[in-house]
């Protein structure tokens, strides 16, 4: 949405990117985007569900102005042609966890993909648009690293007035998640490294309902299917939500997925949609169908799996950071609008409105900073050795599951800093990781310790800067 707003504006952009397009999470995203739509719905009830998965760590001031905005983002999205599904009432809105009224728009079950085919379709062969598909090699600031001035891949320095990080999340850093192989936050890396500050990085989402199996990349299978009739069960066949949380199935995914490693054998039970799934969940009907399952089979086996993290670049709504000439948007910021936890389907619509509002600014501050100085200072990122991924991916997966603890915490610290890679900028991002979850000696949202089960009463985020303090604050 920022490099399709600038390139109308006149401006030329230059897109850097890993891999393959079509594997991003914004190209899986299969439930939806939120907006409070229907008269039976407002802004203040989107607003209150947002805080309430939030667990206390939302930003009020972030959340009223998104939530706001999202009736008409939806609408610039419909007008851009995103063909969201309707029916003779209207828009066709879904429920998703922790959602008190319909208010989610999705196009079947391929939301994400629509989106992105949308805008992309608009940008493909735009003449201001420069593709680029390579790994991000480091960052360039100014002689006196006051400010960002560009960016190096491909073994050459990209020189650019404004650098516009929207690297993802680090769900990928776990040896399985439910993300991209990109997604490990390299991004939010190099941000830490050249002094951005970063925050609330021990909030990790763990989605419920992903099936995954030896032979087949993880499935997620959507919260929607819930919102739209299926339920959760375990080996004895017994809906075992009720125990947990008055929402039941559709409590926040915290809870649910806290459930589901304290239950045996958790299925998910698809007889209500056993006539519809194929219409309206096609996608993940023909994966299921991919991993042999037939049309008959009602119980679908699903473990927590780490999905979605909280925590990033810290930013203001249009992905200024404190770093002049960085920006950060999407999932690889913290905006304060998703708190400890998000509320399904807001990711999308943080990422659009932050991106419009970032290329309002751009646009406004277009001819403000032409770097003419032609030294620069590097802070480089050599691509990590898969052996080092392994390790980074056993690492987090000991120690930064659903259930964290103390001793796992420190041994994990201990490992990293015995290691010869200790001082790569990724080692050194996953170091503030284990340091946040580490003196976060409370249970909230997306962080839940097994030696500290309460919340504390005052809720308070933590924010490392380039000196690897770790420091808890009241407001980002
Ligand atoms: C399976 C799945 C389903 C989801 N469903 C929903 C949903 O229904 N609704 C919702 O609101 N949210 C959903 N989410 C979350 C949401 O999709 C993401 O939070 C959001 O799309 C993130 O967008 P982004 O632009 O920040 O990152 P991404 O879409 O992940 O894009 C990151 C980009 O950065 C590139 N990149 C990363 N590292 C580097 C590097 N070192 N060098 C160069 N390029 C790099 C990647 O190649 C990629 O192009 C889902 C996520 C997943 C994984």
């Amino acid at each position: 949405m920022c490099a399709y707003d600038c390139v109308r504006a006149g401006q030329a952009v230059l897109i850097v990117y890993q891999g393959d397009l079509e594997h991003t999470s914004s190209f899986y995203a299969q439930g939806g985007i939120a907006a409070a739509w229907l008269d039976s719905d407002s802004t203040a009830q989107h607003m209150t569900d947002t805080m309430m998965a939030g667990d206390g760590l939302c930003d009020p001031r972030v959340v009223q102005d998104f939530c706001d905005h999202a009736p008409a983002f939806i609408q610039r999205l419909i007008d851009l042609g995103v063909p969201f599904d309707q029916d003779a009432g209207g828009y066709r809105l879904t429920k998703e966890g922790a959602h008190e009224h319909s208010r989610i728009f999705h196009v079947k079950d391929h939301t994400g993909t629509s989106i992105i085919q949308t805008l992309g379709h608009h940008l493909k062969d735009h003449p201001l648009v420069q593709w680029e598909n390579h790994a991000l090699q480091g960052v360039l600031q100014s002689s006196d690293q006051s400010r960002v001035i560009g960016v190096r891949f491909n073994d050459q320095n990209y020189l650019a007035p404004n650098t516009v990080l929207a690297t993802g999340g680090f769900s990928n850093i776990f040896s399985r998640s439910t993300n991209p192989r990109p997604n490990i936050g390299e991004g939010i890396a190099l941000a830490y490294a050249v002094g951005a500050p970063v925050g609330d990085l021990e909030f990790i989402q763990f989605h419920p309902t992903v099936f995954c199996t030896d032979s087949h990349p993880p499935l997620l299978i959507s919260e929607a299917l819930r919102g739209e009739g299926a339920f959760l069960v375990n080996k004895n066949n017994e809906r075992f939500m009720k125990k947990y949380h008055e929402l039941e199935d559709l409590a926040p995914r915290d809870v649910v997925s806290r459930a589901m490693i304290q239950e045996s054998g958790p299925k998910l039970n698809i007889v209500p949609l056993m006539t519809s799934i194929q219409y309206r969940f096609p996608t993940i009907y023909h994966a299921l169908q991919a991993r042999g399952f037939s049309q008959h089979d009602i119980e679908i086996p699903v473990q927590p799996l780490v999905h979605y993290t909280l925590g990033g670049i810290v930013a203001k709504p249009n992905g200024q950071t404190e770093k002049p000439g960085l920006f950060a948007i999407g999932e690889c910021s913290l905006t304060g609008f998703h708190g400890a936890n998000r509320l399904a389907s807001n990711s999308l619509l943080e990422a659009g409105i932050m991106g419009q509002r970032c290329a309002s600014f751009l646009i406004q501050h277009a001819k403000s900073h032409h770097h003419n100085d032609t030294s620069h200072h590097l802070t480089s990122m050599d691509p990590l050795a898969s052996e080092d991924l392994i390790f980074l991916g056993h690492l987090t997966n000991q120690a930064l599951g659903v259930i964290r603890s103390s001793n796992e915490l420190t041994s994990a610290i201990d490992s990293l800093g015995g290691h010869p890679q200790k001082d790569h900028p990724m080692f050194l991002f996953l170091m503030a990781i284990l340091h946040s979850a580490l003196h976060r000696k409370e249970s909230r949202g997306g962080h839940y310790r097994s030696d500290f089960p309460d919340t504390h009463a005052n809720a308070r985020h933590s924010l490392v800067a380039h000196s690897h303090e770790l420091l808890h604050v009241d407001a980002i």
